[in-house]
């Protein structure tokens, strides 16, 4: 079957939406009524699940879901199922990526699951001699926090490093200063909060008989900046040229704006929503938490102390080069892919093997909607979204 997927689907947006089904379940080797019953049928989401899933239900709750085409990422061609109310989003990807796709492709990667639990301390004592402590117990720390999930350590997975903070107190040079524990944790394929949050809770006793002190917060943090994603292309100026404006003229556009965003905060949030447009719908489509992607992105974007592009565009020898870079919390198991039929027939679409993949696949999406400008008329000049 995956020898025979392909993302270049000439004419699919002419089809009709019964046709477009058909044709994806021909590629793939699936009945289409099975297909059309899981995407608009019965075979969806039911209120019985629903009411699994959280409190209170009281029903389900539709967006159109459509494919991003053309989009090609270290070779591998992927469907990308994007869930989005707005208009132009998977039109935008579309586009951008057949034209990436001319010039090779996206180059993607991610880094290894790790994500932070963090433990806060109050009211213990000397500052020092409590990081002392704790430091002299690492050993001790990471097997107690493995012992509440071994089956992740099995896995490869599991309690990895212990980090200690010390912040400086808010309120004034008086106050007792901020001491937080950052667990390290290795989450393989999930994306990993509720089994950090099981673990900050088990570990948080035996920080306290350490120092004395007393744990009120312990929780994931959502900057996942052990966890980030980067996606790259590069664009002959040839293959840009559209709208009767010459592919240089378009490139230093898009390059243009790029410096714009690098300089101004107010431009800089524009261009992430622009990223964000991307991420956001495939990150609805395969059941993440995109609250949380969010949360990482925009606090990634400001981690110099001021909010900043995550993705660059740059003229370089006769190409617009493009570079993103994003902390991407993913899992292909857990959250609600358990128990949403749609989820877990976007993830088949998708055919990734890992988290790790669909970081990269996540970031590429990102950058390909950051190129598509909205308009690229000679008229109007270059509006980038
Ligand atoms: P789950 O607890 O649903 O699933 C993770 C579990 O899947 C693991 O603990 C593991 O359990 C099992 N699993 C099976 N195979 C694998 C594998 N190959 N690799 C890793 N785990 C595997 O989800 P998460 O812990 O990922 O938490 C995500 C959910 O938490 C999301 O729904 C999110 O919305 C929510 N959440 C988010 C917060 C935030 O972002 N601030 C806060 C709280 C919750 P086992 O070892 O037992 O098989």
């Amino acid at each position: 079957m995956s020898e025979t997927v392909t993302s270049r689907l000439a004419g699919f947006h002419k089809l009709p939406v019964v046709e477009r089904m058909e044709k994806v379940a021909q590629m793939f080797g699936w009945e289409v009524e099975r297909l059309e019953e899981t995407l608009v049928g019965e075979g969806g989401l039911r209120p019985e699940v629903a009411n699994q899933m959280i409190e209170n239900a009281v029903g389900t709750f539709g967006l159109p879901l459509g494919l991003g085409l053309n989009l090609q990422v270290n070779g591998k061609d992927y469907l990308v199922p994007m869930a989005v109310e707005e208009p132009s989003v998977v039109a935008a990807v579309s586009f951008a990526a057949k034209i990436v796709r001319a010039s090779g492709g996206f180059s993607a990667d991610a880094d290894p699951p790790l994500m932070v639990g963090q433990i806060q301390l109050s009211r213990y004592g000397d500052p020092s001699e409590a990081v002392k402590r704790i430091e002299s117990h690492k050993k001790e720390i990471l097997e107690l926090a493995n012992s509440f999930h071994p089956q992740m350590q099995r896995r490869g997975g599991g309690a990895k490093d212990v980090e200690v903070r010390l912040l400086p107190a808010p309120e004034g040079p008086k106050g007792e200063p901020i001491l937080v524990v950052h667990l390290i944790l290795d989450t393989q394929e999930a994306m990993g909060a509720n089994l950090i949050n099981t673990v900050a809770e088990g570990v948080a006793p035996l920080l306290e008989s350490m120092t004395g002190g007393r744990v009120y917060l312990r929780i994931l943090s959502n900057l996942a900046d052990k966890r980030l994603a980067r996606a790259s292309c590069r664009i002959p100026f040839s293959h840009l040229a559209d709208f009767d404006m010459p592919g240089e003229e378009i490139a230093e556009g898009i390059a243009q704006a790029s410096r714009f965003a690098s300089a101004d905060p107010y431009r800089a949030a524009t261009h992430n929503k622009g990223i964000m447009n991307g991420v956001d719908a495939v990150a609805i489509a395969t059941g993440q938490d995109w609250r949380a992607i969010e949360a990482g992105a925009h606090a990634y974007a400001a981690r110099a102390g001021h909010y900043r592009p995550l993705s660059t565009w740059t003229l370089e020898e006769g190409h617009l080069v493009g570079r993103v870079e994003l902390p991407l919390a993913l899992g292909t198991v857990g959250g609600p892919i358990k128990l949403h039929p749609q989820v877990q027939l976007c993830l088949r679409l998708l055919r990734v093997a890992s988290a790790r993949e669909l970081a990269g696949v996540f970031a590429s999406v990102g950058l390909a909607q950051n190129l598509f400008p909205a308009q690229w008329d000679p008229k109007l000049g270059i509006h980038v979204t």
